[in-house]
């Protein structure tokens, strides 16, 4: 599942080629939407906020918003008129035709067209974004440390809590902070520094795709722990263990190293 910088990129690749451009066709290829046509609308922009891509578009008298989420394959790729479109195989949901550039929608798990004035009632529960320009730790550190019986592990993936987080960072933060992901957030003697350093590593990582926070980036040197179960910590040479972390039905995967981490 792609994390907040990955959804930032997205954004950034769709406000380069939609921002301003009046849109010449849509198609929307989910049930409820089957029949909106936006052609003749204009594109105002597309904002992340946490994993969430909203695209502001002005038709006729009405302000839409479209949001989408890429859940666990989804993609938005951007193609010249005469481009073949990548991604075979994979379902386009959403195509938007603006003045020379395509953006195509794959595999999206939400699509959905909202007055804008509406657009709290998909993002309003969010956490303070870590990518947004509203980024707030004070507040981020309020609610990470909310419920402090809760294990660590499960609270920075609630995007509530901090929006942009997925297994990756969550996996990369618990160690660098020598944290067990299982131990409550009661534990966490230092949370501001957390918060914090969750804020750098998406920020450092958010323009380019590969994630690194080991600041290596040779093949599996990139990450500390993250996919390395049972193979020797980088730092102490303990091989790391696998786990699942979270409510039954919503369990992710976890890792971590016995040593470095209590
Ligand atoms: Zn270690």
């Amino acid at each position: 599942m792609p994390e907040g910088d990955a959804v930032w990129r997205t954004a950034d690749r769709l406000r380069k080629a939609l921002d301003g451009r009046v849109l010449e066709r849509t198609d929307f290829r989910v049930p409820q939407h089957a029949t909106a046509d936006l052609s003749g609308g204009v594109v105002l922009e597309t904002v992340s906020r946490g994993k969430h891509l909203l695209t502001r578009i002005d038709h006729e008298d009405q302000r839409w918003t479209l949001h989408t989420h890429l859940k666990m394959e989804g993609s938005w790729r951007v193609y010249r008129p005469d481009e073949r479109w990548s991604q075979s195989g994979h379902l386009a949901r959403v195509v938007l035709a603006a003045e020379g550039r395509t953006a195509v929608g794959f595999q999206l798990g939400v699509v959905e067209l909202l007055p804008r004035d509406r657009e709290d009632d998909v993002v309003g529960h969010l956490g303070p974004d870590l990518l947004g320009p509203d980024w707030d730790e004070d507040e981020a550190v309020r609610r990470l440390t909310a419920d402090p019986d809760r294990p660590l592990g499960e609270a920075l993936l609630d995007q509530r809590n901090l929006a942009g987080i997925g297994t990756i960072y969550r996996t990369e933060l618990c160690f660098l902070t020598g944290y067990d992901p299982r131990s409550p957030v009661g534990a966490v003697q230092d949370p501001l520094r957390m918060v914090r350093l969750a804020h750098l590593m998406l920020d450092q990582n958010r323009h380019h795709a590969q994630i690194v926070t080991t600041g290596d980036k040779r093949r599996g040197r990139s990450l500390w722990v993250y996919g390395r179960g049972q193979e020797r910590c980088l730092r102490c040479g303990t091989p790391i263990e696998r786990g699942e972390l979270g409510q039954p039905g919503l369990a992710r995967v976890a890792y971590w190293c016995p040593h470095c981490q209590s």
